[in-house]
C-alpha cells in the first residue's frame, strides 16, 4: 500500500480504455466517462476530547449520474486520498451498471484512523462532514453508504444530520442505516453474501463443490468477516483469514464464529490464538496453499511483489481493487480465474438499491425477500458476466467491463452531450 506511484484511478483507466475499444467505440463516445463528473474537497474541523482542533481532510466525489443518481460509500482510513476516492467512486458506476440497477457511481472518504477517534470525536466528524457534503448529497442525487472504517450507525448520524438540515426524516439520504430508521434487513450482510454466492457460481462452472474447496480471506471487516462465516456455513474449509494486524492460519479449518466473536469484542486478530493455530503475516497469507483466495480488505493487495507467489485456484475479489492491472495477464497465465470486484462484491449496492426503493416508496421488505431478490440478480448478472466471456473468449474482468462500460456509455450516448 506504501508504494508512492500506485494510483489506482490509472487502473480504472485502463480497464475502461480497453473494454471500449473491445466494443468497437471511437474515442468521443467515452471520452466523457474517462473523467469524474464532480469533486467537492472539505476541510472538516472538530474539537477534539482534549480541547484541541483537528482539521481532517475529505472527500465526496461522483463520477457519474448518466444512469441515475451517484451512489457509493464512505472510507475512513488513513490511506484515503483523492485518487483513491475517484478510482473508488468510478468502479462503483461499473459496479451498478454490471448489475444493472439504476445509479452512477461515486465514493467519499475522510483521512483519518477511525480506530483512534473517541465515538463523541466520531459522531461529531461525521454531522461536520455530513454538513459540508450537504449541497451535493440527497435521494435523488447521491446516496452515500458504509466502507471501510464506517458502518451502520455513522450511517443513521448522517440521516439525522441530513434530516435535521431539511426539517423533516429524509432515510433516503443514505443507505446501510440501523433497521429501525429505514435500513433494509440484510444490508449488513449483503455485500458478503453476495460474495458468498459468486464463490459457489464461480466454482459450480468448473464442476467444484464449495464443500471441498479451503479459502483464505483477508481482511476481516465487515465484507471478509461475513463472507467467511457464510463460506464456511455452505460447508468450504476456512484456513486462513487476517486483519491488520495480521493473519491467523490452519490447515484443518479455522473456529470462524470464534474469530468473530474476538474481533467483535474489539480485539485484533494478533491476540487471537486457538489449538493448531498459528500467526502469519498478510503476505503470507495472500500466499496460502489454497484453493479459493478472497482479498477483502484494500487496494493493491495482489501485486508485482507477490502475484508471482500466488498459488490460489480461485481469486474472489470481495474488495474494490485489491489487484493491479499489470497482474491480470500474469495471472490469467498461471490458470487462475479471478472474479472481477465489480461482479463479486456487488452485493452490498444491490441490496443498498432495495433500501432505497423502501425509504422513498415508504415501504419496508423484510429479510427473506431482500435475500431472495440479491440472489436474483447476482446470479443474473454472474450469467451474463460468464457467457460474454467465455463467447469472446475473454476474462472475466473484462467481460463485465464489456457489459458495464457499454451500459454507460450507451446511456450517455442516449442523453447525450448537454448543452
Ligand atoms: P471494514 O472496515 O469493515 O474492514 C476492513 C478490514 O480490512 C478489517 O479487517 C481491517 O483490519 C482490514 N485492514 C485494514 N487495513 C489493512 C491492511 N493494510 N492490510 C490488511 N488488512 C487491512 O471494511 P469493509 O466494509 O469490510 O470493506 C472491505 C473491502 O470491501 C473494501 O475494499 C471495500 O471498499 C469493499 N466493499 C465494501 C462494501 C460494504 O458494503 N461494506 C461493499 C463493496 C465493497
Amino acid at each position: 500500500m506504501s508504494d508512492p506511484n500506485y494510483n489506482p484511478y490509472d487502473n480504472v483507466l485502463q480497464v475502461v480504455e480497453n473494454a471500449a475499444q473491445l466494443l468497437g467505440y471511437k474515442p468521443q463516445d467515452y471520452e466523457a466517462i474517462k473523467y469524474p463528473e464532480r469533486e467537492l474537497q472539505v476541510s472538516v474541523p472538530v474539537t477534539m476530547a482534549d480541547g484541541t482542533v483537528h482539521v481532517f481532510e475529505g472527500y465526496r466525489v461522483q463520477h457519474s449520474t448518466s444512469r441515475g443518481p451517484a451512489k457509493g460509500g464512505i472510507r475512513y482510513h488513513w490511506n484515503v486520498n483523492k485518487n483513491e476516492v475517484r478510482a473508488l467512486a468510478a468502479w462503483m458506476t461499473f459496479k451498478c451498471a454490471v448489475v444493472n440497477i439504476p445509479y452512477g457511481g461515486a465514493k467519499g472518504g475522510i483521512v483519518c484512523d477511525p480506530t483512534k477517534l473517541s465515538k463523541e470525536e466520531l459522531r461529531v466528524l461525521t454531522r461536520r462532514f455530513t454538513a459540508m457534503i450537504l449541497p451535493i448529497i440527497g435521494p435523488e442525487k447521491d446516496i452515500p453508504a458504509p466502507d471501510v472504517g464506517t458502518n451502520p450507525e455513522i450511517m443513521g448520524w448522517i440521516m439525522d444530520t441530513y434530516s435535521m438540515m431539511k426539517g423533516y426524516a429524509v432515510p433516503g439520504v443514505v443507505t446501510g442505516k440501523p433497521v429501525q430508521i429505514g435500513g433494509a434487513p440484510g444490508r449488513n450482510e449483503a455485500t458478503g453474501r453476495g460474495v458468498m454466492f459468486t464463490t459457489k457460481n464461480i466454482l459450480a462452472k468448473h464442476g467444484v463443490d464449495v464443500k471441498t474447496v479451503t479459502v483464505a480471506v483477508q481482511g476481516m471487516g465487515n465484507v471478509g468477516s461475513i463472507t467467511a462465516k457464510l463460506l464456511a456455513e455452505e460447508g468450504a474449509t476456512i484456513v486462513g483469514v487476517s486483519d491488520v494486524s495480521g493473519g491467523v492460519a490452519c490447515k484443518d479449518g479455522l473456529d470462524i464464529p470464534a474469530i468473530i466473536a474476538h474481533l467483535k469484542s474489539g480485539k485484533l486478530l494478533e491476540s487471537y490464538g486457538a489449538p493448531g493455530v498459528d500467526h502469519i503475516t498478510n503476505d503470507e497469507l495472500l500466499k496460502l496453499d489454497v484453493q479459493v483466495l478472497i482479498p477483502a480488505a484494500l487496494e493493491n493487495q495482489i501485486n508485482m511483489s507477490n502475484v508471482n507467489d500466488i498459488k490460489a485456484k480461485f481469486i474472489v475479489e470481495a474488495a474494490n481493487g485489491p489487484t493491479t492491472v499489470e497482474c491480470d495477464p500474469i495471472l490469467e497465465k498461471k490458470g487462475v480465474i479471478l472474479v472481477p470486484d465489480i461482479l463479486a462484491n456487488a452485493g452490498g449496492v444491490v441490496v443498498s438499491y432495495f433500501e432505497w426503493v423502501q425509504n422513498i416508496q415508504s415501504m419496508a421488505w423484510d429479510m427473506e425477500h431482500n435475500n431472495s431478490k440479491l440472489k436474483e440478480i447476482m446470479d443474473r448478472a454472474f450469467e451474463e458476466v460468464f457467457t460474454i466471456a467465455q463467447d469472446k473468449n475473454v476474462s472475466l474482468r473484462t467481460g463485465a467491463y464489456l457489459i458495464a462500460v457499454k451500459r454507460v456509455v450507451e446511456a450517455k450516448k442516449s442523453r447525450g452531450i448537454w448543452p
